[in-house]
């Protein structure tokens, strides 16, 4: 919205004279010092009150003469009643306003049609309010977010409301996914895709993690302990292009990289899902946000994950034609492990580590099986490493996967995993059911995805769709 510079100067003047003689009165009975700290909330509130009443002025000014009668969606019809006052909370805090209210109707539903046309719903939340308490519940646990908001906002919101509306937001991308999951299984519609694909990418990326999530719901009223503490996997999903990183950009360790003949990359267009369900039902989730990215459609679809055999499966299952990659990092730890366990610190242990990791760096995972192998009488870690790096041999060609100028790396997932998971949903006192958790996930994923704002848009159609 512009405003005209005259419009906003006339009112600044006002509120400094307003502010002034308030602060004067203040200071006549001798009251408080005034830091720019103070002076400053003293203004924020002001204009917080100010929002109150010009809001609930503004839409009791949207109220046009009322007709006698209006059609009632049931097919009857609404009489007039009378105006009747209403209330919202809003970013500025409660406000009232007054609307011609119908009713009368054999159905016995009233309307208030001002409600309607800007999507209010008496005694909830606005959609802008609701906007930013979902972007504290996504960001803080449900029990600090009140402390947080009424640091921003100035005004008090229960903890309660906090978690509904994120678990909202929640909702509604899981609304969404679902209706991917529709079109993705809907042969028509795929098949005109197939003909007029639009843009995609020439190589894109997709890759799987999972995090452990403790369930513990709240007891329910008059139960004494909820259900029992039980830990589910979150299983997150990316899909992203990658970049090469510009040489004046580069971090210490892409620097490293680079001295190592590997390119120094980085993520970009990144979208997280995430659920906590079985594989079979994630690989649903997988399919339709790949339709969505048009990963079926990549002329070069490269997959990155750990060793874990449910996510590979997925992978075979869906995507067929990706370029599977077990991450660098992965590999290298389960040699740090055999290494560990086998050799004393020093010398022997690192002359080994050095030896097996260039041999896995070339792409000579059989040798590095080998290695492991002549371990393996006396060790149970070295037998389990023959036993991966076998299973995961054609993941691990990392020479070609390197000359070919993949990321080799998983770390983009995991930071998402961390994201999501560990930085929200292991927040301490975060006491989980599991829709609850899944519902706070999806929407921290899609803030993190960069499209929090359909979802806002979507909220803010909310009382009219439903
Ligand atoms: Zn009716």
């Amino acid at each position: 919205m512009n405003y005209n510079t005259e419009t906003i100067n006339r009112a600044a003047r006002q509120l400094a004279a307003m502010f002034t003689s308030a602060l004067n009165e203040q200071h006549a009975t001798g009251q408080g010092t005034t830091t720019i700290a103070q002076i400053e909330t003293g203004m924020r509130e002001a204009l917080r009150q100010i929002g109150v009443q010009a809001l609930g002025l503004f839409l009791s000014s949207m109220q046009t003469t009322p007709t006698s009668e209006i059609a009632c969606p049931c097919g009857g019809v609404l009489k007039y009643q009378r105006m009747r006052s209403a209330s919202v909370i809003s970013v500025f805090g409660k406000v009232t306003y007054e609307r011609a209210y119908y009713a009368g109707c054999s159905c016995k539903e009233g309307r208030a049609p001002l409600d309607e046309q800007f999507g209010l719903e008496p005694g909830a939340v606005t959609a802008g309010l609701a906007a930013l308490l979902a972007l504290a519940g996504i960001e803080f646990s449900y029990d600090e977010s009140p402390k947080w908001l009424q640091a921003y906002l100035l005004f008090d919101v229960s903890e309660n409301t906090v978690r509904s509306e994120t678990e909202q937001m929640g909702a509604l991308q899981e609304k969404q996914e679902e209706a991917l999951i529709q079109c993705s299984q809907d042969e028509v519609q795929l098949q005109e895709r197939q003909r007029d694909p639009g843009q995609v990418a020439t190589r894109l990326y997709g890759s799987i993690d999972a995090a452990k999530v403790r369930i513990e719901p709240r007891p329910k009223q008059g139960e004494e302990k909820g259900e029992h503490e039980d830990w589910r996997d979150m299983k997150v999903l990316c899909w992203y292009e990658v970049e090469g990183v510009p040489p004046s950009q580069r971090s210490t360790r892409q620097r490293e990289k680079v001295a190592r003949e590997q390119p120094a990359l980085r993520a970009k267009n990144l979208s997280y899902f995430c659920d906590i369900t079985e594989a079979d039902d994630f690989g649903n989730l997988l399919w339709a946000t790949g339709c969505d990215a048009k990963a079926d459609l990549s002329p070069e679809l490269v997959f990155l994950g750990d060793g874990a055999i449910w996510i590979w499966n997925l992978v075979a299952k869906y995507y067929s034609h990706a370029i599977q990659i077990v991450d660098w990092y992965h590999a290298e730890e389960h040699l740090e492990g055999v290494a560990s366990a086998v050799f004393p610190a020093g010398s022997p242990r690192s002359n080994w580590l050095e030896g097996v990791k260039q041999s896995l760096w070339d792409g000579q995972v059989e040798e590095v099986i080998s290695a492991c192998d002549a371990l393996a009488s006396s060790c149970e870690l070295a037998r389990k490493a023959v036993h991966y790096f076998y299973t995961n041999a054609e993941r691990m060609r990392y020479d070609r996967f390197r000359a070919a100028g993949y990321m080799i790396g998983s770390g983009t997932v995991e930071s998402g995993c961390k994201q999501i998971v560990s930085h929200r949903l292991k927040l301490p006192g975060a006491q989980w059911s599991v829709p609850g958790a899944v519902k706070t996930a999806k929407a921290r994923a899609t803030w993190l995805s960069g499209h929090w704002q359909t979802l806002c848009d979507q909220r803010s159609a909310l009382p009219l769709a439903i």
